[in-house]
């Protein structure tokens, strides 16, 4: 289609499918994108790029762009961060090693997880999470779907707030975490380019997020996700010059996980998400200025 119309068009670039949380088929997913007039879409699993083939394919049946992505969460300091990392080499051997890491950091977890929700009186097992999951990563949006099917909560929001949650959860157990500097790393050496999810994670946190995202600077991080469902363009605004002060990109993206998260809606968030196509551009500098 003409480039020029494209780039009129919105984009979203982080997304979940089935390979881990989301709820659409990595297929459905960019068919869903196409059909809502997206530009492009980045699919950014947890710990996977289980959905990258698939949702590559499907972007061959319609005029949609599709960047290939994956997010993990790990550690700087005493804080847990999200990182992004776009258009790394899906099939990188260095890559597959710490996404197998965060794999085995999760089975360590999920039957501790299990242990203290059982202790809680609820009669939740492990077979149940991973056959509501599939066969993909399993988080915590699968226990939150098994404990409503179980009637032990009403809602996923509630089993977050009452039993899986980080502030207060009655049976949160944190996952090993990945330091910041390794993960970064190794999102640089499969030829992606880290970027920072969701800032506004860490300002809830009351830390001083210009000396932490220098420090991520330092340690080669490249973006900063400005535009998020749930940044208030005041919040929009401040990330946006941080990544001018520190010379960073931007990226941005719903964090859609379609009827885990029924609030957040594809290319829209909730209703106000806008991400200018030039943000993709921009990445695409990035790119060939790392590789
Ligand atoms: P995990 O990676 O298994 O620890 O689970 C992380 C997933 O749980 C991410 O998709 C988060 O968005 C989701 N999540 C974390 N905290 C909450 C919360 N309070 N309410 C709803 N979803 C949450
Ligand atoms: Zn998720
Ligand atoms: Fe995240
Ligand atoms: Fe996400």
């Amino acid at each position: 289609m003409n480039q020029k119309f494209q780039e009129e068009k919105r984009i979203d670039l982080h997304v979940h499918t089935t390979a881990s949380d989301g709820s659409l088929a990595p297929g459905e997913l960019v068919q869903e994108a196409f059909e809502l007039g997206l530009a492009a879409v980045g699919i950014t699993d947890h710990d996977t790029v289980g959905g990258i083939d698939e949702a590559l394919a499907a972007s061959e049946n319609y005029d949609i762009e599709v960047v290939p992505g994956v997010e993990v969460s790990s550690q700087t300091g005493d804080l847990t961060i999200h990182l992004l990392g776009y258009y790394i080499n899906h099939h990188d051997n260095s890559l597959k090693d710490m996404l197998s890491w965060m794999i085995t950091a999760r089975n360590e977890r999920n039957p501790r997880l299990i242990k203290k929700l059982n202790d809680l009186g609820i009669p939740i097992s492990l077979e149940m999470v991973h056959e509501l999951a599939g066969n993909t990563v399993v988080g915590r949006p699968h226990f939150a779907k098994a404990l409503v099917s179980l009637g032990a909560t009403q809602s996923q929001d509630e089993a977050f707030n009452k039993f899986l949650g980080s502030s207060g959860g009655l049976a949160y157990i944190p996952k090993a975490r990945m330091p910041s500097e390794k993960a970064i790393n190794c999102i640089r050496q499969s030829g992606g380019i880290p970027v920072l999810a969701h800032p506004m994670t860490i300002e809830k946190k009351n830390v001083d997020i210009y000396q932490t995202v220098r420090s991520l600077k330092e340690q080669g991080l490249e973006g900063i996700e400005a535009y998020y469902s749930q940044h208030s363009s005041n919040q929009t605004e401040r990330y946006l010059e941080l990544a001018k002060r520190y010379n960073l990109i931007v990226t941005g993206g719903s964090d859609f996980h379609g009827s885990a998260k029924p609030d957040i809606k594809l290319g829209s968030g909730k209703g106000s998400l806008d991400v200018p196509h030039s943000v993709l551009s921009a990445l695409k500098d990035v790119q060939r200025k790392l590789s």
